[in-house]
């Protein structure tokens, strides 16, 4: 199978469109993702013909809706490669992920003079239910440093490792950089001192495929909606045998076995962690975004997309008074810049009206920012369906408004 960036464009429906009279070339995919037909498709035919509750009914369309959710469960348990489709918790998104972990496993097992690390350069999903459940219990968030180059020294990460670290929760790939983190030196390292391991997958899943028994962490990330797939969607794989330690950190209907006003028994994985009636048609939507991404050639996909990153870099690296911000080993989907004497948002608002949409501001990771020494960035964030040309239409919009500065 090869790969024709022109022929995937032709699957977003969106990206034929334009913005402020301009063809939009669209290079936000950080913040989110647009959306294959089949993606939409799905989703109308779910809402057209099987609209119901799960696991509740005695009729007809709930028994469609309830085997088209789980269907989805077993196609993200695929995607991962988890051991089990009871493994994969149904969430909002990244954000509810961590926080799950975070209070779930954090409340039951942190104490006074624990510790739990994180990277300086983790999206704030990614530090803020950490400290707040560091708070309650009295352990310690501790920062792994960053270098210059938006890199974890492993050698400091090693030495910060001890057997009072428990848990250890970090990025795949940063959002704010583009740095891909050596998950797997990271995971071997951590289980090495008995600390579990959670990988925040957001801006990884898109890129690669991810195989969370080789990686051997005990829990992995992500949002569907980075991933071609719908909004308020999102997954959470853990051990099995860790999730049947957990208790959950949310109460409701279906996660339970028995309930009295003495005592409530829970349900079995994964209803345990999935009170409520879930995003039904959020798991269709990312359950085809999935098959979509599986009916191509995923490698011809990422090196499609080293191409265009090595190519923005490279014009990045020409253009007089860029400065990059992050020159990580290995970089993946982000190229995040100013520019001398702008500041970020003008730059943004600037280049919006030439129809090419970025994101700018502190990316949600201010600790990231300032050890970086700036207070925000341009970001400029591709997809499978970005080409070179769309790189080259982001140049030639900076070259442009040179003049307003
Ligand atoms: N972590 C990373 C690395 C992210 O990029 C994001 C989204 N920008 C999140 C977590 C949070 O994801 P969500 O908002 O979909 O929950």
């Amino acid at each position: 199978m090869s790969f024709d960036v022109s022929t995937i464009k032709a699957d977003f429906p969106i990206l034929a469109q334009q913005v402020n009279g301009q063809p939009l070339v669209y290079l936000d995919n950080g913040a989110t993702t647009q959306k294959p037909n089949a993606v939409i498709d799905a989703i109308t035919h779910y809402y057209r013909n099987d609209n119901s509750n799960v696991h509740r009914g005695a009729h007809t369309l709930s028994d469609r809706a309830t085997s088209v959710f789980e269907q989805a469960r077993k196609d993200v348990k695929g995607f991962l490669n988890a051991n089990s489709s009871d493994e994969i918790i149904w969430t909002k998104g990244t954000t509810e992920a961590v926080n799950l972990v975070a209070f779930s496993w954090g409340l039951q097992n942190l104490r006074m003079g624990d510790q739990v690390l994180v990277s300086h350069m983790e999206h704030h999903a990614n530090i803020v239910p950490w400290q707040m459940v560091c708070e309650k219990t009295g352990a310690e968030l501790v920062p792994m440093p960053v270098n210059d180059d938006g890199d974890i020294d492993l050698d400091q990460l090693n030495g910060l490792l001890s057997e009072n670290v428990k848990f250890v929760s970090v990025a795949h790939v940063s959002n704010a950089l583009g740095t891909v983190n050596p998950v797997q030196d990271i995971i071997n390292l951590a289980h090495k001192v008995g600390a579990l391991v959670m990988i925040d997958g957001a801006q990884a899943v898109a890129h690669w495929d991810i195989d969370v028994q080789r990686l051997d962490c005990d829990f992995y990330a992500f949002s569907g909606h980075k991933l071609y797939g719908p909004t308020g969607i999102g997954v959470l794989y853990g051990k099995a045998d860790l999730l049947n330690l957990m208790t959950p950190f949310m109460g409701g209907g279906e996660m339970i076995e028995t309930v009295t006003f003495e005592k409530t028994t829970f349900n079995t994985l994964p209803y345990k962690f999935e009170p409520g009636t879930p995003n039904i048609a959020g798991a269709v939507g990312l359950s085809a975004a999935i098959n979509y991404l599986n009916s191509l050639d995923r490698e011809a996909v990422a090196s499609h997309e080293e191409d265009v990153m090595d190519y923005a870099l490279a014009k990045a690296k020409q253009t007089k008074g860029l400065r990059i911000v992050g020159n990580a080993k290995h970089r993946a989907g982000v190229l995040s810049f100013v520019i001398e004497g702008t500041h970020p948002h003008d730059v943004g608002t600037l280049l919006d009206q030439q129809g090419v949409a970025v994101r700018t501001g502190n990316h949600c990771a201010m600790p990231i920012m300032e050890r970086m020494g700036v207070p925000g960035t341009v970001r400029a964030s591709f997809a499978l369906y970005n080409s070179r040309e769309d790189v080259d239409a982001l140049f030639n919009a900076i070259e442009k408004i040179r003049m307003f500065f």
